[in-house]
């Protein structure tokens, strides 16, 4: 008997890109599609916007793109952890990884 051999790959965090790192990406969905198929354990993916975030390259808006992880301390009572923060301009298609 043979057991299937276990994921190897097993990196922790799980989280696709490194701090401070810049790339561009087509849309927000397409970056929300890459962070939910890096299977993040336990992570929670929050969209919101600030209104004083502005891409210091066209002064535009930000989206800040929030990956957390949430334990439950009981009744309405919840604690989050903070794994990584990105921040992307739609209108340049440049993120960030601030976080
Ligand atoms: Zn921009």
């Amino acid at each position: 008997m043979t057991h299937p051999s276990r994921a190897k790959s097993k990196i922790a965090g799980g989280i696709p890109h490194m701090p401070f790192q810049e790339f561009t990406i087509n849309s927000l969905d397409q970056l929300l599609a890459e962070l939910k198929k890096a299977k993040i354990p336990n992570a929670q993916i929050e969209v919101s916007t600030s209104e004083d975030g502005r891409h210091y390259a066209c002064s535009k808006p930000l989206v800040n793109v929030l990956v957390y992880t949430s334990h439950s301390l009981g009744e309405e009572q919840e604690y989050k952890d903070l794994l990584a923060l990105y921040q992307y301009c739609p209108d340049c298609k440049n993120a960030a990884r601030v976080l």
